[in-house]
């Protein structure tokens, strides 16, 4: 599998999946049918791994499905990200909000010293 550096940002990524959606399936724009699709998308990557848990399959047999089945389930969120229901949702707020909040839980490990807690080893920042 092939690893580069991701030029992505949320925002772009929210326009990009937005103006497709509408261009494909004009008639598919609702909260409720993202999160269907979201969840049936859901189901592909839990069937594959599925496998991994029986034995049937091995996760590197899998993983480029699994990985593909995972952008599925980004791309669907994404998307209901980008309807207009949530055009005024500050996601970057809410994103910084449940960080500060799960660090609070979880431990006082500081959010923006990555390398401390990467789980990457002291290797460069993989994405
Ligand atoms: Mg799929």
């Amino acid at each position: 599998m092939a690893q580069g550096k991701m030029n992505l940002n949320l925002s772009d990524m929210i326009y990009a999946c937005a103006t497709d959606s509408v261009k494909w399936f004009p008639q598919a724009q609702s909260p409720a049918f993202m999160a269907l699709a979201m969840a049936g998308e859901v189901g592909e990557v839990c069937n594959l791994i599925k496998k991994v848990e029986r034995g049937s399959k091995t996760l590197d047999e899998v993983k480029m499905l699994v990985s593909e089945e995972m952008v599925d389930v980004l791309i669907y969120l994404i998307n209901m990200m980008g309807l207009p229901e949530f055009r005024d949702v500050n996601w970057e707020s809410i994103w910084n909000e449940k960080r500060d909040f799960n660090q609070a839980r979880f431990g006082e490990q500081d959010k923006h010293d990555f390398h401390v807690h990467n789980p990457y080893g002291d290797s460069e920042r993989p994405y």
